[in-house]
């Protein structure tokens, strides 16, 4: 399946990343496009991620820090990007509570770096090229706030974010529209719900649950369990993104969601069903019983839910998994790719819990 007729190169920031990497891994294997993935390669950037396009002639990474301004003239310069989709970022809600002034940095001034590199490079351009290039920005539907019991986000909804992590998210979705408006950069903004699947940092909910539970380990749910997140399993995520990338139009904004709503005990019950029926364990025993109640996470935003309706109207995208298949598909790939992990819980990162308020 090809997304486009002409092959587009395309710059993918964040791309060791969890859905970066899903990004670059479909337009490698989906489409006939080329693919820069730019990294500063934090502790969520992971070259293993890249292993399955690593040897293909249409992909290259460059290890770069977009808050390098003069590094991201050049890669852009070099390069000649028709497309640039920006993924780079800090993306973990515990750290920002931990360490707001990284988030600050790289999803702020970071982006306004690029996009300023972006905007220098696009008025360079002429004719076709010029009217062909895009600036995607890859953003969350945590901007939106946090909703009662009833409702959906739309495109349309106002900003009202609530941690460190969404307002930083938010401030680099209004620079990016800014630039739309105010110098005519031809830009793109996408908002997501939760993503889940293969290669996910084991900080993160759904993969720390799934290798607690193997191991036999607590299962760590904060508060009494009843948020609730719109799962998307992320190699939806990255169709929706390409789709977005190659054919939204100039100065919208999409809506990426899978109609998916669980809350957290639920996400959790659900990992421990599958765990104890395709792995038993008689040392663990029922893994349900290992789920242990922790304290909230501070200003924990109580549900989200997106409204896809204009993402599936005018470009046709329609996710391919629901939450059953996605999260049974993530669960085999956690118990068919230990050494991914391995490697993370023995270094870099081993599990604890992040982001508490004293
Ligand atoms: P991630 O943390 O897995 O990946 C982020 C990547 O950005 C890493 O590879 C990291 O090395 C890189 N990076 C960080 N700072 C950088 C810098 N200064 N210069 C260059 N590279 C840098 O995040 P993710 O979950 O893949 O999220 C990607 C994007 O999608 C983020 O912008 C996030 O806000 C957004 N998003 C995530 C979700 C989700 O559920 N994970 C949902 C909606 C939107």
């Amino acid at each position: 399946m090809s997304t486009s007729t002409s092959s587009q190169r395309i710059l993918v920031t964040g791309g060791a990343g969890f859905i970066g990497s899903a990004v670059a891994r479909h337009l490698i294997a989906d489409t006939d496009h080329q693919v820069l993935v730019l990294d500063k390669l934090t502790y969520a950037g992971n070259l293993d991620s890249l292993q399955p396009v690593a040897n293909n002639p249409r992909y290259s990474f460059v290890r770069a820090d977009i808050l390098d301004a003069s590094r991201m003239r050049e890669v852009i310069t070099s390069y000649r990007p028709d497309i640039i989709m920006h993924l780079a970022a800090e993306s973990h809600v515990d750290r920002s509570i931990d360490g707001p002034g990284e988030f600050i940095q790289t999803n702020v001034v970071g982006t306004y770096t690029l996009l300023q590199a972006a905007l220098g490079y696009w008025q360079t351009l002429s004719g076709l090229e010029k009217d062909a290039f895009r600036f995607h920005h890859i953003s969350t539907d945590e901007v939106f706030g946090s909703l009662g019991a009833e409702g959906y986000f739309t495109e349309s909804t106002a900003y009202d974010p609530r941690s460190p992590y969404s307002a930083s998210k938010a401030a680099s979705d209004h620079l990016v529209r800014a630039w739309h408006h105010t110098f005519g950069l031809p830009t793109v903004v996408s908002n997501c719900s939760n993503n889940y699947g293969p290669y996910h940092f084991p900080e993160k909910l759904i993969p720390l649950v799934i290798l607690n539970a193997l191991e036999g380990k607590p299962l760590p749910v904060y508060g009494d369990g009843s948020n609730v997140r719109d799962w998307l399993y992320v190699e939806d995520h990255a169709r929706a993104l390409a789709l977005i990338a190659l054919e939204g139009q100039v100065g919208e904004g999409y809506n990426v969601g899978g109609h998916n709503e669980k809350t957290n005990l639920e996400v959790v019950q659900a990992i421990c069903a599958i765990l104890d029926e395709i792995t038993p364990d008689g040392r663990i025993g029922p893994r349900q019983n290992l789920i242990t109640f922790v304290r909230d996470r501070p200003g924990h935003d109580q549900r989200y839910a997106i409204d896809p309706t204009k993402i599936g109207r005018e470009l046709g995208w329609v996710p391919q998994d629901t939450f059953e298949t996605g999260l049974a598909k993530t669960v085999r790939w956690y118990l068919d790719n230990r050494p991914w992990w391995e490697r993370i819980r023995s270094g870099v990162y081993r599990g604890e819990r992040l982001g508490q308020v004293a």
